[in-house]
Formats: C-alpha cells, structure tokens, sequence
C-alpha cells in the first residue's frame, strides 16, 4: 500500500485572488453562504490570525473544515531578542526544524521589517555570518509572508505600531528564490496593502532576477550590495562575482533603471584597509554616476571568524563626501541591534551556532 501524503495549500503563501476564489470553491461545496470567504480573508490580512482556530466568527465545524483542506504558516518563535536600541529580533522556528531570523527596526520615523528569503545563504560572501554557516534549504512564500504576520502581530502587541516598510535584508539571497520571492511580493502588495515602494529587495547582484524585477510594473525598491567598485576587489568578496561580473551586473542595472522611477540603492560595507583604501570612492562614484542612485555605507559589523574591523570615522566621513561632490546622495547607514547580533550580516540563527564555517580565502 502506498500513502500519498496530500499538501494542503498554505493560505499565508497563496497569492490573494488564489486563496479568494479557493475559499470561495470550499464555502460553495460545504453550502455555506458567500460571505464566510471574506470572514477568513479578514482574518488572514487584516486581524492576521495564526490558526484556523481563532477564527472564531465561523462555527466550528468550518474552523475544522478549514484546517482539513488548508495549511496557514505560523512559525513558533523560538527566542525573541530586544536590543538597548529598541531593534527586536525574532527567532522563528518552521515546521521542519529549520531556524530563520527577522529583526524589527523602529525608528521615529518608520517602522522597518527585515526579513529572510532562505534558511542559510548559499553566496558565501567572506564578510557575512550567514554565508560562513552555509545553506540549508528555500523558503516557501507562506514562510517568508508569515515573518511579517508574526513580527506585525507582535509589533501591535508591544507598542511598537504598525510595519511601515519591509526589507528583505535578512537570512539568503532573495533573488536566488524567485519562485517564493516573486509571489510574496504580490501577497504583501495586494494582499496586507503594503506599497511597492516601501518593499526593498536586497541582493549580491542575481542579474537574471535582476532583469525579471525591471519588468514588473510595480516599483519595488532594489537595493544591490556592491560592496567594490572593480572586478578584483570584489570577487575576493563576493564568489558570485565570478558568475555575474560588474560589467554584467551593471548592464543588468541600466535596464532596471531604464525600467524608469525606480531609484537603486547600492550598499557598500566599509571594511578598514580593505574596501575603504585611498582611491576606491571616486572609483565608486565613476561606476555608479550614471544611475539615480543611493549609496548606503554600512560600517563592517564584526562576525567570528576574522580580524576585520569597521572603517574608521574619517573614512566614512570622507567617502560621503566623496560621493556627494560628485553629485551622488550618501549616508552612513548606523547599525542597529549590534547587542542582539541583529545587525547586517550577524544572522546566522542560533542552530547553525558551533557548526563549522565556511573556509575564508585569504584576501
Ligand atoms: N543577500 C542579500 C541580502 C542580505 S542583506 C544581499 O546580499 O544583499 C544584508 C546586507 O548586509 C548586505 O548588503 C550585506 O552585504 C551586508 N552585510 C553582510 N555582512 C555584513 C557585515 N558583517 N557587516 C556589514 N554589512 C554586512
């Protein structure tokens, strides 16, 4: 005898006109009446439910019905963390085990969701803790989508109010999961009302994907961390460098921005002595000065495993500059969360800690 084991469809990851006409089909074949779709719906994008059963307003018997045919994400979390700053940190752990981060960013202004793509990183970039503990798997867009219920809900709870903006900064490459990174923005967009403009997608330089956001019509952000404005520099850096080169990248770029209205941020990490070296900021600016850019320089947040240390205040001050003479908006991006090892390139979950790390070239 053989079980096949039926996968239910996660309504957290269907796209919102999907989950509508499926509810619908299941409401129709059980006799009940038209509206009951829309009671789900509002549980799943306004009240943000984590189970069928809190969905009190249907009767039992449909919360059962519901839970028969569908799945709805709703990772536990497995530890949450709050730094001095106010940054929070969810560690959430899926259904298989699988551990993955989100970070909560409050500033006066904004409230800033940064969440992970895929559990693990496959890129290896030699200055990021989440490449150096290796890929373990995709994430399903249920997953990535039920980051951001799970960190809203909470948000709501303690005082932090409502998720202004959304970054996919987190665990992965985003780009590297088009199949579950492409819907998730839909079901943010259409279905939680989030504007594209304040969704951001950050990625090492995936051009293919690159080139498929040029053609979306919505005007999500794109972020590309650069990180070197040469080949030689870079590929000590980043290895996929070596797939996509910067003349590539770059070409992928000039479409996107060609696209229209679609401003670029470039992240540029300031390692001392190695991306800060005399020269490298006008060479910055030369590469980048065609584009209506943004340059965001993040000052190196130690990991294990190397000696490197942030760039000194002088050279922060002096690339802002740099960049600004030459006509290109800069900002040194302050990190937040460093105590909870919530700052850029510090996720790793806390699974992979003690497993071994990727072996760094020497640079
Ligand atoms: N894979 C995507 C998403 C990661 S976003 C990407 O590469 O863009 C996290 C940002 O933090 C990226 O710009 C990444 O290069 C940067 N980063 C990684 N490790 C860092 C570190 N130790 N210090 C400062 N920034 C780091």
């Amino acid at each position: 005898m053989t079980v096949t084991a039926t996968i239910k469809p996660d309504l957290a990851g269907l796209l919102p006109e999907d989950a509508e006409a499926m509810l619908k089909q299941h409401f129709a074949e059980r006799g009940q009446a038209k509206y009951r779709a829309g009671q789900v719906a509002k549980w799943l994008y306004e009240r943000l439910a984590s189970g069928f059963d809190e969905m009190t307003d249907l009767p039992a018997a449909e919360r059962e019905a519901l839970k028969e045919k569908f799945e709805l994400s709703s990772p536990a979390v497995a530890k949450l963390s709050r730094s001095v700053d106010g940054t929070a940190k969810h560690l959430w752990r899926l259904k298989d085990g699988e551990l993955i981060e989100s970070v909560l960013i409050p500033t006066p202004s904004r409230l800033t969701l940064c969440i992970s793509s895929q559990a693990g990183c496959a890129m290896a970039c030699s200055f990021c803790a989440t490449g150096w503990a290796g890929y373990r798997r995709q994430l399903g867009a249920g997953e990535i989508v039920s980051q951001y219920r799970g960190a809203r809900r909470w948000a709501r709870e303690n005082g932090y109010g409502e998720i202004s903006n959304i970054v996919f900064m987190g665990m992965g490459e985003p780009l590297m999961n088009p199949k579950s990174l492409f819907p998730t923005l839909a079901i943010l967009n259409r279905g939680y009302g989030v504007g594209a403009r304040r969704i951001t997608v950050s990625t090492v330089g995936v051009v293919p994907g690159i080139l498929q956001m040029a053609e979306m019509p919505e005007q999500y952000r794109l972020a590309v961390s650069l990180h070197a404005p040469n080949h030689e520099l870079r590929q000590k850096l980043i290895p996929l460098e070596k797939k996509y080169p910067l003349p590539v990248l770059l070409d992928a770029l000039r479409k996107f921005d060609e696209a229209g209205g679609k401003r670029i941020t470039f992240e540029y990490v300031m390692i001392d002595g190695v991306t800060d070296l005399p020269g490298l900021a006008e060479e910055l600016a030369g590469v980048i000065g065609e584009f209506n850019a943004f340059v965001n320089l993040i000052p190196f947040n130690p990991i294990p495993g190397t000696d490197w240390q942030p760039s000194k205040r002088a050279r922060l001050t002096e690339f802002v500059d740099v960049l600004e003479a030459r006509g290109i908006p800069a900002a040194v991006r302050e990190s937040r969360g460093r105590d909870i090892a919530a700052a850029c390139g510090q996720l790793r979950a806390e699974a992979t800690e003690g497993r071994k790390p990727v072996q760094m070239g020497s640079i």
